[in-house]
């Protein structure tokens, strides 16, 4: 589990339930017709500082990015 989330943009880190979520809903208008992506969506990330959205990285380069620090 991810127990802290940082933000990207202005540095600030908190509890995953600090941060608010938006799942994406695709939909792409094409003339008349509705195209749904078919591919998962990654979770947008809201930070509570600076309101901006990220998407939150995989979990194997988070692992990495612990081990550096
Ligand atoms: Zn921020």
């Amino acid at each position: 589990m991810v127990s802290r989330i940082r933000c990207p943009f202005c540095g600030y880190e908190g509890d995953p339930k600090d941060f608010d979520y938006m799942y994406e809903s695709v939909l792409y208008m094409a003339d008349h017709e509705v195209f749904h992506e078919e591919r998962e969506r990654p979770i947008l990330v809201i930070c509570p500082r600076c309101r901006k959205g990220f998407f939150l990285e995989d979990p194997y380069s988070r692992i990495k990015e612990k081990n550096q620090a």
